[in-house]
């Protein structure tokens, strides 16, 4: 990401979220996004991501401009490289964890999306639970949904924001195990933001964000 800015315009002022923020993440490496509450971890998550475009400067995926790109575009490359894994999981309450799983499968015109989606949930231990809806799930169960369901599309890169934030220590290292067996198995990136420290420090970078700026690029936690 180059000179990443965002800014929102709130009773007549201008609130600057990120300023001016440059990094890049190496393919197949892992990163952590750390910093105080509000300080705009989310946003540039979102950004990074496509799934919101900045005020200024430009994200690169893959040699891809998203910042050029329109939102159905975005949507397109969100679909084939990108996974994505909520705070609040985000998973849609009308449909059953399977059928959650299968929605991204669907939207690719993929084939056997059911067996497919099978597959996942077992992948996450949920096998059993597919024809539960996301409110008769606990609140890791629903987070391991989200995991199902943004391993999908054998993403590149992974986005996760507090993927351990709600859960119990126990489910939290089941997730944690999760995420990093997709880097080590099929190589993908990962970038997730949290406030846990132990799971940051798993990482192999740490990137530090306070009031909208980059203060700090390495394994230091307290910078
Ligand atoms: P947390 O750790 O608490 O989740 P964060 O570091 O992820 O926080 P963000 O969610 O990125 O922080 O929010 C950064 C700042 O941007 C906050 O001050 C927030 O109020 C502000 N903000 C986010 N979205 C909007 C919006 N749509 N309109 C106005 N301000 C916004």
């Amino acid at each position: 990401i180059t000179n990443l800015s965002k800014t929102y315009q709130s009773a007549g002022r201008v609130l600057t979220v990120l300023d001016h923020i440059n990094f890049s993440v190496a393919t197949g490496s892992t990163n952590a996004i750390v910093g105080p509450s509000g300080s705009g971890k989310t946003t540039l998550l979102g950004l990074c991501a496509g799934l919101d475009r900045s005020t200024s400067g430009s994200v690169e995926l893959n040699g891809i401009n998203m910042s050029n790109l329109t939102e159905d575009q975005r949507a397109q490359v969100r679909n084939q490289h990108i996974g994505f894994i909520f705070q609040n999981f985000q998973l849609l309450p009308t449909l059953t964890a399977l059928e959650n799983v299968m929605v991204p499968l669907e939207l690719r015109g993929e084939k056997n999306i059911k067996a497919r989606a099978l597959d996942l949930l077992d992948k996450v231990g949920l096998s059993e639970r597919g024809h539960h809806y996301p409110l008769q799930l606990s609140g890791g169960e629903q987070q391991r949904v989200s995991l199902a369901r943004a391993f999908s599309n054998a993403p590149k890169i992974l986005f996760a924001d507090e993927p351990t934030g709600n859960l119990d220590a126990e489910t939290s290292d089941k997730v944690i195990k999760l995420i990093f067996d997709l880097n080590k198995e099929a190589g993908t990136t990962l970038v997730v933001v949290t406030h846990d420290l132990e799971l940051a420090a798993k990482t192999q970078r740490i990137i530090r964000i306070k009031g909208g700026k980059l203060i700090a690029d390495d394994k230091t936690i307290n910078a």
